[in-house]
């Protein structure tokens, strides 16, 4: 869904669109499960086009832990700002960054890879199947949950918190 932002207006216009799952891919991060509710709009101020507003949606990642999927909710906001008009030196870097933004281009934005972007940043960065996972055996690889193997009686506990993390 492309978004003209040359018809942002001080008085802001409201958005609210909802995009099926298999419209917006977020792999190899997670998939998303749920539509993506958007609601929002696009205004314009003396700096120039915004478009901000919340979305929600559902995602399915692995457990950091043990790999097993997981169902997570995803809320977020945002304000993104397209354009500078007056540049300090920290906004110029800003400004080119957001050229980048491959959302951006050519004076529209597409709303649905805005909102693939924000999704992405919103993702939590480990995620447990549940508080106490054990993960998969640094040594055989088992799921620790399921099996007791061996292994762990000769692995020093500090060694297997290092191993966690990675
Ligand atoms: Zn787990
Ligand atoms: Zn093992």
């Amino acid at each position: 869904m492309k978004i003209e932002l040359a018809a942002a207006q001080p008085t802001p216009k409201e958005i609210e669109v909802s995009f099926p799952p298999e419209s917006i891919d977020i792999a190899p991060d997670a998939e998303i499960i749920e539509n993506v509710d958007f609601r929002g709009s696009m205004w314009r101020d003396s700096h120039g086009p915004h478009i901000s507003g919340h979305f929600s949606t559902k995602v399915k990642v692995e457990c950091s832990r043990c790999l097993i999927p997981v169902e997570r909710s995803i809320v977020g906001e945002f304000d993104d700002l397209f354009e500078e008009e007056e540049k300090t030196v920290e906004q110029e870097f800003e400004v080119k960054a957001e050229m980048l933004d491959t959302s951006f281009a050519d004076g529209s934005v597409d709303l649905a890879e805005l909102l693939r972007e924000q999704i992405v940043l919103d993702l939590p960065e480990q995620v447990f199947c549940r508080e106490d996972c054990r993960g998969l055996c640094p040594k055989c690889g088992q799921d620790r949950n399921l099996i007791d193997c061996n292994c762990s009686a000769d692995i020093d506990p500090r060694w297997a918190a290092f191993q966690d993390l990675n």
